[in-house]
Parts: C-alpha cells; sequence; structure tokens
C-alpha cells in the first residue's frame, strides 16, 4: 500500500535553487516573483519520494508534514 504524505517548504530557509521543482514538478512551484518555492495544494508523495526531494534540497527547506 501506498504511504502518501504531504510536504512543506520552509520560506525562510529557500534559496531558490529549484531542485524541488526539477525533481517534482506536479508538487513544486517556483515562483518567478520572489524564487521562492511552494507545495501546490493538495499535493501528495509516496514516502520514497518525498524522501528523496526532502535530501535533495541543498538548505534543508523542505519537510514532510507530521
Ligand atoms: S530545493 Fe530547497 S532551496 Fe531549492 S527551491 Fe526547493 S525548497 Fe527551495
Amino acid at each position: 500500500m501506498n504511504d502518501l504524505v504531504q510536504l512543506t517548504v520552509d520560506e525562510d530557509r529557500c534559496i531558490g535553487v529549484g531542485q524541488c521543482e526539477l525533481l517534482e514538478p506536479e508538487v513544486f512551484c517556483l515562483s518567478d516573483e520572489d524564487t521562492i518555492s511552494r507545495v501546490v495544494d493538495g499535493a501528495v508523495l509516496d514516502r520514497a519520494r518525498a524522501l528523496a526531494v526532502v535530501e535533495g534540497c541543498p538548505n534543508m527547506a523542505i519537510s514532510v508534514k507530521a
């Protein structure tokens, strides 16, 4: 069974590199205005992919919602 989780971006930590959007373009959207990444409303990922994107963020800005 798929274990789906939600993710969150700490906007104070995001440095706008865009790695998250590259890895999961349907979950993350990098704003053209402030170059901060935000999670698309209602987006979920299975836990393995979520952990991969958490680890891929160069500034530890992404976390799994409890
Ligand atoms: S990978 Fe991390 S620092 Fe880069 S845009 Fe995504 S949340 Fe921000």
